[in-house]
């Protein structure tokens, strides 16, 4: 599970990275925050930064299924899919919306601060 959290460490409180947290282990940093990520000053940055690896590396298109489902761009019936990372939920994205950008859009939808941000 990937959750934006603030650190506690002194060498760089306050500043934000995304993190992944699974089961007992400790938290570590995620995508390129665990690379040269100096850190971010908000919770909205920290997503935008993982958005991008995510973007970059992880993203799947072109994944069919069986059932027709409205496309999340358009509303146009498709039984094509598309997601951002092994463990993120499917996208319902018809032929015409298949791309890093359609999943890119919808991922800002659901972060209000950053559609703000760009605004
Ligand atoms: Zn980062
Ligand atoms: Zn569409």
């Amino acid at each position: 599970m990937f959750i934006p959290k603030m650190s506690t460490d002194a060498l760089d409180e306050g500043k934000w990275y995304m993190m992944v947290v699974e089961g007992k282990t400790p938290p570590r940093r995620a995508g390129y925050c665990a690379g040269s990520c100096s850190g971010h000053g908000s919770e909205a940055e920290a997503s935008e930064h993982f958005l991008q690896y995510q973007l970059d590396r992880e993203v799947d298109l072109w994944l069919a299924r069986r059932g027709e489902r409205a496309c999340a761009m358009c509303g146009e019936p498709t039984t094509l899919r598309a997601r951002l990372g092994r463990n993120s939920e499917l996208v319902v994205l018809c032929r015409r919306h298949q791309s890093t950008i359609s999943l890119q859009t919808l991922a800002r939808r659901r972060v209000p601060a950053l559609a703000a941000q760009e605004a």
